[in-house]
């Protein structure tokens, strides 16, 4: 499909195009349409699947012509914010739409330029919109349409009494929602059933994906204990070659030093260490002469040994992106790998972006004595949430104990005992 066979507007269509947009995204295919009917959208989309421009194009459409405060879009983060509002900018170019931004953080007198200038879009953060609204900056009443962007971060936010106090100032009536979230937990869907009538529902792959055949696992731990975690695993007699990462250089010498007093063959590669070293470094890794390698970032892209058994994320990544990377280095050219990463109380909203980026939550192991969430009945992650299985001691064991895997036929390969083990183990995505 072709961006001219939306029946979108000459104008937004040229401004895509110039943007260098060949065709549309599939979740621009699949909401794009019903959108421009006016119909309310329940879009499941991940980031990078271009679901911005998947309910802005539509509303720029509907809403030509129009004069004053006519679309809201509210997103969870100040960064998100800018973004949308960036991309809504350059896909109104040349019409006579206005898109204003409203984020916390900043003075809320520096809004109201925009805000007097007058906006027939808004795109802002759920706190900063409510407190104009209480400020009686805002006017709420012609809002035609009303875009939710990641509603499941928004609700891990808090911000629902937020959004539930805007609801009650959009009261125009055939007001249209499009509603987007990355997952759908019943926390979500009972958002989604409060304020959509009749909608249609969208659905989008995440764009990244990790290799098929990495069961992926996240471990809550508490910073002092990484270290002693870390040999525990590395001890496992499953774990042949594992690929270690840290956050900082320092941080990789001292899981080396820590690793070799434990009497593990162990390398250590990031960018202090010459091309020789790091030559070196790999070339013994890969002939197996060790049997760990600890690295820092800047090994992740380059790093292509097979049958690479663990990659263990000492540090969560701080890019969502690098995961992917990270985890991309284990289970090549159709093996198994696993992947398994350290959580630290500093370290849940990292993880909590990976999850978001790939559209599903990854189980979480809890080592008793080793996690600061384990014996807590209601911690960050609610009790739903809640895992505590021992350390695998063997490999039926650890098929037992199995994560998520990937690939979307991953489920089907369990046998009904791995996956009633499994039931007890993993969160839902
Ligand atoms: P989003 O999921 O809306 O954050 O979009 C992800 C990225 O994809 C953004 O950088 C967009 O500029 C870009 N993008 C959105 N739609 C398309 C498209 N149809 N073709 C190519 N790139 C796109």
């Amino acid at each position: 499909m072709r961006f001219t066979e939306l029946n979108l507007a000459p104008e937004l269509v040229r401004n895509v195009l110039e943007l260098g947009y060949e065709t549309p995204t599939p979740i621009q295919q699949q909401a794009i349409p019903p959108a421009l009917e006016g119909r309310d959208v329940l879009g499941r989309a991940p980031t990078g699947t271009g679901k911005t421009a998947a309910f802005i194009l539509p509303t720029l459409h509907r809403l030509r012509g129009m004069e004053g405060l006519r679309c809201l879009v509210l997103c969870p983060t100040r960064e998100l914010a800018i973004q949308v509002a960036d991309n809504a900018r350059q896909y109104a170019r040349g019409s006579e739409l206005f898109v204003g931004l409203v984020y916390g953080g900043t003075k809320v007198d520096a809004d109201m330029r925009d805000l007097r200038a007058g906006v027939e879009i808004l795109v802002g953060t759920p706190g900063r919109v409510n407190d104009h609204l209480e400020r009686g900056n805002l006017d709420l009443s012609n809002v035609e349409v009303l875009v939710l962007d990641e509603a499941d971060r928004m609700l891990d936010m808090g911000f629902k009494p937020q959004i539930d106090q805007i609801l009650r100032r959009c009261r125009r009536t055939g007001r249209q929602t499009l509603f987007f979230s990355a997952t759908m937990p019943n926390s979500v869907k009972s958002l989604a059933y409060e304020m959509l009538r009749d909608p249609v529902t969208v659905e989008a792959a995440p764009k990244v994906t990790t290799a098929e055949g990495v069961e992926q696992f996240v471990y809550p731990v508490e910073t002092s204990k990484k270290t002693d975690l870390l040999l525990r695993i590395l001890k496992q007699p499953e774990v042949t070659t594992a690929l270690v990462f840290s956050r900082t250089k320092f941080g990789a010498d001292r899981i080396g030093a820590a690793v070799a007093r434990a009497g593990l063959k162990v390398e250590v590669m990031h960018s202090d260490r010459n091309m020789t070293q790091r030559v070196r470094a790999l070339e013994a890794f890969r002939a197996g002469e060790v049997q760990v390698l600890v690295a820092t970032d800047v090994a992740q892209r380059g790093i292509d040994v097979e049958g690479i058994s663990h990659v263990i994320n000492y540090d969560a990544p701080k890019d969502p992106e690098g995961y992917v990377h990270r985890v991309g280095r284990t289970a090549r050219a159709g093996e198994t790998g696993v992947a398994m990463t350290f959580m630290s109380g500093g370290e849940i909203g990292d993880v909590a972006a990976v999850e978001h980026l790939l559209g599903y939550r990854i189980a979480r192991v809890n080592v008793p004595g080793f996690s600061v969430f384990a014996d807590e009945s209601t911690g960050e992650f609610g009790e739903e949430q809640q895992t505590t299985i021992t350390m695998p001691e063997s490999k039926k064991e650890q098929r037992a104990s199995r994560g998520r895997r990937m690939g979307k036929h991953a489920s089907k390969e369990l046998s009904p005992e791995e996956l009633q083990k499994l039931l007890g183990v993993v969160t839902a995505a």
